[in-house]
């Protein structure tokens, strides 16, 4: 499956108010799914010494799909294609690492 399926498919099991004219429920989801990553990452510092189980692997694999569910319906609310989006990331950060300024910030490197 590509990101273009995922997002296709990921687009029929979207069930919330006004789909096609909401950006407000996907990107509040996306900050929702994101803090849940960030809590069990944060019970596997405080309550695991930092060791990843095979079972809070699981976990978090299911809380990243989650992420990606949010992130693939934010772009379809954007119009935008999940595979695009993913391409020309890896392209900004290949061009990034060519020309040696992968580390630093700002967004126009
Ligand atoms: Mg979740």
């Amino acid at each position: 499956m590509d990101f273009t399926q995922y997002q296709q498919k990921a687009q029929t099991t979207a069930l919330y108010p006004n789909v096609g004219n909401n950006l407000y429920y996907p990107v509040l989801g996306l900050g929702g799914e994101t803090g849940e990553v960030l809590n069990k990452v944060k019970k596997v510092m405080r309550d695991n010494d930092g060791k990843v189980t095979d079972e809070l692997r699981e976990i978090l694999k299911s809380e990243l799909g989650d992420v990606l569910w949010y992130v693939a319906a934010l772009a379809s609310e954007l119009k935008l294609d999940l595979d695009e989006v993913a391409r020309a990331n890896i392209e900004k950060l290949f061009s990034r690492k060519e020309r040696g300024v992968i580390k630093g910030s700002g967004d126009e490197r």
